[in-house]
């Protein structure tokens, strides 16, 4: 399915009613060019579990735990990962596999590791439809 946003508090707000559907156990790539609206989506999801602390991506944080919405968030944002190894130190199975909800910015750079029946949500800007057009596939 396809959803176009013109703001980011479309996106946001896309992001939150999407969060009602999720289940312990979901894993959501989130997938696009730096700069897309994974991070706003990442918020907006989080605004529809329930949880009030800020989110976002700081640079070197590969995973972000809040535990405090409808279900446990695990905001994964893996840029900056060298190698899939990496997720191994972490302990990333825990999470995959747990109870909570996953969300994997850049999850193609640890395609290896995610499970065939994620949900993949792809963002995409289209410079001819305007600087603020997203097109989400998911
Ligand atoms: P990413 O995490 O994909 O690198 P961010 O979510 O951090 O991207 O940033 C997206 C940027 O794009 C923000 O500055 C946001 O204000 C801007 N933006 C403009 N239009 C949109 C839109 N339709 N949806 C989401 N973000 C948008
Ligand atoms: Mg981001």
């Amino acid at each position: 399915m396809v959803k176009i946003t013109n703001s980011p508090e479309e996106t946001y707000e896309f992001a939150r009613e999407f969060a009602e559907n999720a289940k312990p156990g979901d894993i959501i790539c989130l997938d696009g060019d730096l700069g897309v609206g994974k991070t706003v989506f990442t918020q907006g999801f989080a605004a529809g579990l329930g949880i009030t602390e800020p989110v976002n991506s700081p640079t070197f944080t590969i995973l972000q735990i809040y535990d405090e919405g409808r279900l446990p968030m695990y905001h994964f944002d893996v840029y900056r990962i060298a190698s899939p190894e990496e997720m191994d130190e972490l302990g990333y199975e825990e999470y995959f596999f747990g109870e909570g909800v996953c969300l994997i910015e850049w999850s193609t750079l640890i395609e290896e590791l995610i499970p065939e029946d994620a949900i993949h949500v792809l963002i995409e800007k289209d410079l001819k439809q305007g600087f603020d057009y997203r097109r989400i596939t998911y």
